[in-house]
């Protein structure tokens, strides 16, 4: 069986072959046809899933071969699939990437990769405006197997340099941060890990692939949960991280003891969600910028975070380095307390009330509520988390009927 799936940017040969001026493939063309094999077992267009715990070997010579690394194929299904293969190889040529590992969640790859990569001793430093979750995982967990944590604010990069010492191994960071949008400069944060001699981790859930290329700015590790955008339809979770081949064996490795993998049906869900990345893409790049103007305009609300508004505190590096800004928008409503903000959240009719974002239907909620509830107010002041906070993730619904709902809400909820 021929390989002609298209990787990036190590072209493959026969595609390059046919067409030796064509140049790299972009990402819609990477989305739909990169990582898959152009003829597929029983002559498919699509990728078959193969319902398969574990594979035969023809005899006791053909196993042996394959220890020895002489046959490449699949052995037993906690060390990949061919569909999850797909899955990889196309979302590591989105990513522009060697080697891309999938995990069964966004969570169970920064697990996955902070265990894979940190010893007793070492030490991590990130960003605080961080998802809650990986906070927790570092502060409570990663503690407890000697590896130190230190917090700096977000994008302060005197701060993280200082924070440096000969322990210090991953600089971690999200771009943009959740919930406050802040956007990384990934030049200056990979610079200070080169000239440190420390790897870089960012966590580019928020951008995809599509706005924003960390591993062309010099970070060594990009991470998503592709839950979000990438998977795109709210119907499955996923994790991946992005890097070298070098620097994600070990990964790949752990995972494989781990056993946080996909089932062969969940990687053709994925597969499937991908071919339309960028078309969705494009449209919850539009509904954010318009929801995002919407709400600056409205008079009941008191200030707005979206990179793609002047107004943001860091809108300058978004246009320099993002070809867009996302579906997310985070807005305060003025002199609301957090009843007055729920009974918004409560009147929207479209946007549907739950954790999570970057799928096709728009979701909304309340930080307060919905991921901060139990904790003290003053972690929340720490985070930046007040009651008047509305997260609203954009999906791919039209912009007029979200803007009307979202206008429609704040006015009668007065
Ligand atoms: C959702 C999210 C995660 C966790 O991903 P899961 O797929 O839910 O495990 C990590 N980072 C960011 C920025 C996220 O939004």
């Amino acid at each position: 069986m021929s390989t002609t799936h298209m990787t990036k940017p190590t072209d493959n040969q026969a595609l390059s072959k046919q067409q030796p001026q064509a140049p790299e493939p972009q990402i819609s063309t990477l989305s739909v046809h990169g990582g898959e094999l152009r003829q597929k077992p029983g002559d498919s267009i699509t990728d078959p899933i193969f319902c398969a715990s574990t594979y035969t070997f023809a005899d006791t010579q053909s196993v042996i071969d394959f220890i020895d690394q002489k046959q490449p194929r699949e052995e037993y299904g906690r060390y990949g699939n061919p569909g999850e293969r797909v899955a990889e190889r196309k979302l590591a040529a989105l990513e522009g990437g060697e080697m891309a590992v999938l995990f069964s969640s966004g969570m169970a790859a920064i697990v996955g990769l902070l265990m894979a990569k940190l010893n007793a001793g070492d030490e991590v430093i990130f960003f605080d405006e961080c998802y809650h979750r990986s906070r927790e995982f570092c502060s409570k967990h990663l503690s407890r197997f000697g590896v130190k944590t230190v917090q700096v604010r977000a994008c302060d990069y005197d701060a993280m340099e200082a924070a440096i010492t000969p322990k210090t191994r991953l600089l971690i960071s999200e771009s943009p941060t959740n919930p406050h949008l802040s956007i990384v400069d990934l030049d200056r944060f990979a610079q200070i890990g080169a000239d440190r001699g420390v790897e870089t981790l960012i966590d580019a859930t928020l951008a995809t692939p599509f706005n924003l290329r960390p591993i062309d700015a010099g970070v060594d590790y990009v991470l998503h949960s592709v839950t979000k955008y990438l998977a795109g339809h709210n119907d499955l979770l996923a994790g991946v991280v992005v890097g070298s081949a070098e620097k994600m064996e070990p990964v790949r490795n752990l995972r494989g003891i781990m056993g946080a993998v996909n089932s062969p049906q969940n990687c053709y869900l994925l597969c499937r969600g991908l071919k339309t990345f960028e078309l969705r893409m494009q449209r919850h790049n539009e509904n954010g910028q318009r929801v995002a103007e919407f709400l600056e305009s409205h008079p009941r609300v008191e200030k707005v975070f979206y990179p793609g508004l002047e107004s943001h505190k860091y809108h300058d590096i978004a246009r320099r380095q993002m070809r867009g800004y996302g579906g997310l928008v985070t807005f305060l409503i003025k002199d609301a307390d957090w009843r007055a903000t729920a009974d918004i959240v409560d009147a929207v009719r479209i946007p549907r009330i739950a954790p999570s974002l970057g799928g096709v239907e728009s979701l909304i909620e309340q930080p307060l509520v919905m991921s901060y509830y139990q904790c003290t107010p003053e972690d929340r002041r720490a985070y930046g988390i007040t009651d008047n906070m509305i997260r609203m993730s954009c999906g791919i619904e039209n912009p007029d009927d979200l803007v009307a709902d979202l206008a429609q809400a704040l006015d009668t909820t007065v």
